[in-house]
């Protein structure tokens, strides 16, 4: 199983370049399925386009859409593979039996029925198949989330009972941070799965969240590599070797974060499960939550959401006002969220404390917290974002972590 991203097939001489590289593999004497994401900014383009028309496009046709993207490079790869020789057919999602659940724009896969892809297989074929789209139960076309197409490769790889799982990209593995923001960010040779969602579910846009969750449950052997070069990539896997004194593994960062603050004339018991049960159910995604009851001020909860949500927040919190007992609420904008991933962690109580240290000492204000055994996340101003994320990757000595464990 291979996924190459959009920037690995942003122009025809790039497809060109793909299908080289699938007649190397098809050399080997592998079976072959390629997933591929829409060509460069493509999807971007198609968003800004139904935006320009109107505000608020309906969700069921923004999938309609969007899924176009990768409709183009499937037949543009098979038509490049076949120019060389190579017999292949292209599947959209439905054509490969993805079914997903009915939530439009980010639904999660809930079975895949693989048989035309098989025969695909049995028939010497590469089969190409578009990523990041499936169908639901009523015959909607729907899309997997942003940067979803490395999710339909693991998915297909558990369903196909493949070998291995390598997505192809526009870096050659997964970095200490993000390489194009993070001075000295170094590649790993190896991540485990636990480490890697946290980094992937804090911002670390290198996979999508999802993909990382279903090859841990199915134990797929994953890699991160380049599209470009011949490297060996990063390896993803249950557990891996690192030095006990090498705590922060990883530092994920992601912008657009909105804090909203919802304020009650007095506490009662149950008002924080209502709101987070109403958004739960309006599939509203709540990331830090912190309550506040102190004498004298009034009760309050804050939480934060990403900006693409806070209209749905907006919506949903006002629709059920009445019931949720909540007398007004604001927000704050123009935040980030900036996390240090490691599990070495659980066993080094004063890795927080170092953190906040030197947030305090670049003149970072720290606005939100939260922790858990694998990581600490801060939200701070949006300006103040890559400049924390290169101080932590500083203090933690991310840079000179591999080289420390190689000693
Ligand atoms: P694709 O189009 O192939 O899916 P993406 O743009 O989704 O590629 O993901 C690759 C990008 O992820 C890289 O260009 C890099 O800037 C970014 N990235 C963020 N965090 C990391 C990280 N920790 N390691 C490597 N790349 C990262
Ligand atoms: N084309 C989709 C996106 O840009 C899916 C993907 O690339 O994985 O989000
Ligand atoms: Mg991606």
């Amino acid at each position: 199983m291979v996924k190459f991203g959009g920037t690995s097939v942003a122009t025809t001489e790039k497809i060109m370049n793909v299908a080289q590289r699938i007649l190397h593999e098809k050399q080997n004497g592998y079976q072959i399925v390629v997933v591929v994401s829409a060509m460069g900014k493509t999807t971007d383009q198609l968003v800004n386009m139904a935006h320009e028309i109107s505000e608020s496009p309906s969700k069921r046709e923004m999938d309609v859409l969007l899924t176009t993207g990768e409709q183009v490079t499937i037949s543009l790869l098979t038509i490049a593979l076949q120019s060389i020789g190579i017999a292949a057919q292209s599947f959209t999602g439905w054509q490969a039996g993805i079914v997903t659940e009915h939530v439009p724009s980010n639904a999660r896969i809930e079975n895949i029925e693989p048989n035309a892809l098989k025969e695909a297989l049995k028939a010497g074929k590469v089969a190409v198949v578009a990523g990041f789209q499936g169908i639901d139960d009523e015959g909607n076309i729907t899309t997997l989330g942003r940067g979803g197409s490395d999710t339909t490769a693991v998915a297909l790889a558990s369903a196909l009972h493949a070998e291995r799982c390598d997505i192809y990209t526009d870096v050659d593995g997964v970095y200490t941070s993000d390489p194009r923001y993070v001075k000295g960010a170094r590649k790993l040779q190896e991540m485990s799965y636990d480490e890697m969602l946290e980094l992937a579910n804090l911002g670390a846009g290198v996979l999508h969240p999802r993909s990382v969750e279903v090859a841990k449950n199915h134990n797929i052997k994953m890699s991160v590599r380049s599209s470009y070069e011949e490297v060996e990539g990063t390896i993803l896997k249950e557990e891996v070797c690192v030095e006990k004194d090498l705590v922060v593994r990883g530092i994920a960062f992601e912008s657009d974060i909105i804090r909203l603050t919802v304020y009650y004339k007095e506490a009662y018991n149950g008002s924080l499960a209502n709101i987070f049960t109403t958004l739960a159910k309006n599939h509203v995604n709540v990331d830090i939550i912190v309550q506040s009851i102190i004498e004298g001020t009034e009760p309050s909860v804050s939480f934060s959401v990403k900006k693409e949500n806070l209209q749905d927040t907006l919506d949903v919190l006002s629709e059920h006002q009445n019931t949720l007992g909540y007398h007004h609420l604001d927000h704050e904008s123009d935040l980030a969220k900036v996390s240090i991933v490691g599990s070495g962690m659980v066993s080094n109580p004063g890795v927080a404390a170092t953190m906040f240290d030197r947030l305090y000492r670049e003149g970072i204000p720290v606005k939100m917290v939260s922790t858990s055994e694998i990581k600490v996340s801060v939200v701070v101003p949006q300006e103040d974002m890559l400049k924390a994320a290169n101080a932590l990757h500083d203090e933690f000595n991310l840079s000179i972590q591999e080289k420390i464990a190689q000693q």
